[in-house]
């Protein structure tokens, strides 16, 4: 295996990848997966972007193109600097200060988080994905040219254009789960280096993967959504999903827009109503039977709960959030009910929380406790037969780890799927993995990146899901549902069932947790849930 042999290498072999997996250097998965001759193999990276791109190993995800000069160059180094010198500052970083400085100051080395990461798991133990490997670079060239601290004491670094690019497309080899910070026994967060070395490229150097940037806040801001749609499109496709369900479930739904004092308005990703229409017409179902007061807004933004700023750049991020406030503000909603989207929650709920003030600070929660209630109360009545199929839940970083969102949605299957039916996952709650597209991977995919993606940040939840229906007979004709009620942890698992042939091999199909709801009402249509689908 190819690996760094020390945090110092990261400044060797310009233009060279520093590590490379192939398939044979990893865990075989459980059965019928388990033949490593059979899997996909990462194909490599182009010679051509090796010589145009920063390179750190056999895969990219940013596109930082190489200096034309030694200016250029030396440019590129000072404006990171600058940037890295501003996340010290409170005037620039309130919000983050206090945790960074924590974990810039104080590390043991005990690996305690190496063990916890999925993707230095997945890689076969490779040095360059251990959580603290980036870590320790950020640390060094912040004692060493920030703090201007002894070399002898907190280790000695290079600084040029090599290390910082690559220090860059490292820290978009990391799912910002934080699944490492939870296990800390100190409580440093390499998550938030990770994000923080994102933010500076961003905010300061103006790099960013253009899936999140250009194509995503970008264009959020700009035309209402990162999925392109306009207000009048976004009413367009909502009608006609509301139709659709009409006359699937045989309950008449009609989504209300821009209600003036609602109790609730109901923001989702608007991905999910591109790509699972059946997810919003689920949520729409269930909050008109449940006879909730709610709207959707049709403001630009405030209809897509997609703020990608949340993993990369601070001014993106707040933009959004104060769109989505306003929208609220302005219907004189009592609170705002975040769909199946986990990074909507985390930049809503707990970021949000830093930046939203005075009136612009209404009450915000999750479709989760709202859902719970309504399938607790009785008001609406369910047949768990009709969910009489394997069913395994993927918990959500964001709603698990950081939310502490963990019993809503056990409690609802409970009601709604019989017992002896349900599998958790080993680990799971505040212990889950990630899905492996967090922080953007899922919908990042420019050279080889989606296959590095399905390699190493997917495959230790495929390894989850599949031993969670061991049990079970692994064909198509015994359909087994991975709940996952979040768009973007969707998006992956779609992916990863794709890339390993999941439902054709084993039958493995998945959805969000609305649709199972509405699949298990006694007042629909039998089989909301269509397989093919999936
Ligand atoms: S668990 Fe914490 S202290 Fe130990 S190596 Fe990781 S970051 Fe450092
Ligand atoms: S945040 Fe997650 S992906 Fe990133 S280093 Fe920690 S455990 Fe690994």
């Amino acid at each position: 295996m190819k690996q760094p042999s020390s945090v110092k290498d990261i400044a060797k072999n310009p233009g060279q990848p520093l590590a490379k997996i192939e398939t044979f250097d990893q865990t075989p998965l459980p059965p019928p997966f388990d033949d490593l001759d059979l899997e996909p193999s990462i194909p490599p990276l182009s010679d051509e972007a090796k010589e145009k791109y920063a390179v750190v190993d056999d895969t990219i995800a940013v596109n930082i193109k190489r200096p034309k000069s030694k200016e250029e160059e030396e440019q590129f180094v000072q404006s990171f600097l600058s940037g890295l010198r501003k996340c010290f500052s409170k005037s620039d970083n309130w919000t983050f200060l206090q945790i960074l400085e924590m974990s810039m100051e104080h590390c043991a080395h005990c690996q305690t988080c190496s063990e916890a990461c999925h993707i230095y798991e997945e890689s076969g133990n490779n040095e360059l994905y251990r959580p603290i490997y980036r870590s320790e670079i950020i640390r060094r060239i912040y004692f060493k040219y920030i703090k201007k601290e002894s070399t002898l004491v907190h280790g000695d670094i290079d600084l040029n254009w090599e290390v910082v690019s690559r220090l860059i497309e490292l820290s978009y080899r990391c799912n910002i789960c934080r699944r490492c910070a939870q296990t800390c026994p100190i409580g440093v967060d390499n998550a938030l280096l990770s994000r923080e070395i994102r933010k500076i490229a961003s905010q300061e150097m103006g790099i960013a993967p253009k899936e999140l940037h250009k194509d995503g806040s970008v264009l959020q801001l700009e035309v209402g959504s990162s999925t392109g749609m306009t207000p009048a499109i976004v009413k367009d496709n909502i009608e006609f999903i509301d139709e659709d369900t009409s006359e699937r479930t045989g309950i008449e739904i009609e989504t209300p827009w821009d209600k003036e004092g609602a109790d609730i308005l109901l923001i989702h990703n608007a991905g999910e109503i591109m790509a699972w229409p059946e997810n919003p017409g689920a949520f729409a179902t269930i909050f008109e039977a449940a006879g909730l007061s709610w709207t959707m807004s049709s403001k630009i933004v405030a209809y897509d709960g997609i703020n990608y700023g949340v993993w990369y750049d601070d001014v993106m991020f707040a933009k959004v959030a104060v769109h989505h406030a306003m929208a609220a503000k302005e219907l004189g909603v009592k609170r705002i009910v975040l769909g199946e989207c986990g990074h909507a929650h985390k930049a809503l709920t707990v970021i949000a929380d830093k930046v939203l003030t005075g009136d612009l600070n209404i009450p915000r929660e999750s479709s989760m406790t709202v859902l719970r209630d309504i399938v607790l109360s009785g008001k609406i009545e369910f047949d768990p037969m009709r969910n009489d199929f394997p069913v395994t839940l993927h918990d959500p970083c964001n709603l698990v780890r950081l939310m502490g969102i963990v019993a809503p949605q056990r409690e609802i299957i409970k009601k709604i799927v019989p017992e002896n039916r349900f599998r958790e996952m080993a680990t799971h709650g505040v212990e889950n993995y990630c899905c492996g597209g967090g922080s953007g991977f899922a919908i990042m995919s420019g050279h080889n990146f989606a296959d590095w993606r399905h390699h190493m940040t997917g495959r230790r939840k495929f390894r989850q899901i599949l031993e969670a229906f061991q049990d079970e007979p692994m064909d198509i004709e015994h359909p087994k549902y991975v709940c996952a009620p979040c768009s973007n942890c969707k998006g992956q698992i779609r992916d990863i069932i794709t890339y390993y042939d999941a439902w054709e091999k084993a039958g493995i199909g998945y959805g969000g947790l609305v649709e199972l709801i509405v699949n298990a009402m006694v007042d629909s249509e039998p089989d909301y849930i269509d397989w093919e689908w999936h």
